[in-house]
């Protein structure tokens, strides 16, 4: 079997007096994608931000391509192909869509590459090129997080961090937020570990996922596998034995087996 391209062993990571992730170990093979599913606070921002480096971990180490980075700065997580695309966008607001783009190949020198990339980004959102020339202030929420997800692929990254890409957005932007996470992923191989508390989007657009519970990983399987047991549907899902939706799932408490 294929080396993991990321590989997070026991890893404790707190603010404060408060431990938001307490052990976890996962594994990302190259060129799938992951998904970390939760509620909220379970701690899946967190292990981004952990991989990333905006947070060092209590305990555990990080290994990216086999080589621990915990600790190390994140503007040198990034320079190690590393892309994250945190919780809530952030965009440039007072940029172009153009400038945006432009500010995530800053680490790069191949210029033509760069442009080449650039209109790959607006052939996969054509409404960017529209509003090239716009600034990111003036973009709706959607398009802000295609802004977001664009400006991170143009650093060309060999693992791109997603952190809740459905987050505040409508169904139909959720699905062709997702359909071009997919497409990307099949035709560049980008290796992408995504966070997400829409259970039912990333499960069939991810290959393996990881079950977090109060920073904790309670279950992980091939997204088909989860897909099939019937706690996955009823907890994370929403559907119960009868077919019929429950949406108290998280309420309730668990034991995942
Ligand atoms: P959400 O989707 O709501 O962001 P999450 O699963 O990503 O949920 P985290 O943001 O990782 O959860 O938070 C995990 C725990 O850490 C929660 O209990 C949260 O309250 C706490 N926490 C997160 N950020 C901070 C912070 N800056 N200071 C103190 N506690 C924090």
């Amino acid at each position: 079997m294929t080396e993991p391209i990321l590989r997070l062993a026991n890893i404790e990571s707190s603010y404060g007096p408060v431990r938001a992730i307490r052990g976890v170990s996962l594994e990302v093979r190259p060129g799938s994608i992951v998904a970390v599913l939760g509620n909220n606070g379970a701690g899946k921002s967190t292990i981004l931000k952990t991989i990333s480096g905006i947070l060092d971990p209590d305990k555990g180490q990080v290994f990216f391509e086999g080589r621990p980075i915990n600790g190390k700065p994140a503007d040198w997580i990034v320079r190690q192909g590393i892309g994250h695309v945190p919780e809530g966008r952030e965009v440039f607001p007072l940029l172009t869509v153009h400038e945006n783009l432009l500010m995530g190949a800053y680490t790069r020198k191949d210029r033509d590459a760069v442009h080449r990339d650039l209109e790959r980004m607006y052939g996969y959102f054509p409404i960017l090129a529209e509003k090239r020339n716009q600034e990111a202030l003036a973009l709706s929420g959607g398009q802000q997080q295609m802004l977001a997800l664009s400006r991170a692929l143009m650093c060309r990254p060999r693992l791109l961090l997603l952190d809740e890409p459905s987050l505040g957005l409508s169904p139909k932007l959720v699905k062709e937020i997702f359909e071009i996470i997919v497409r990307v992923n099949g035709e560049e191989g980008t290796t992408m570990l995504l966070v997400e508390q829409n259970a039912s989007i990333a499960l069939k657009s991810a290959h393996f996922g990881y079950v977090l519970e109060v920073g904790r990983i309670v279950l992980e399987d091939t997204t088909q596998r989860l897909l099939e047991k019937q706690d996955v549907k009823e907890f994370l899902l929403g559907v119960k034995s009868d077919g019929a939706r429950d949406d108290r799932r998280w309420k309730k408490k668990k034991q995942w087996r």
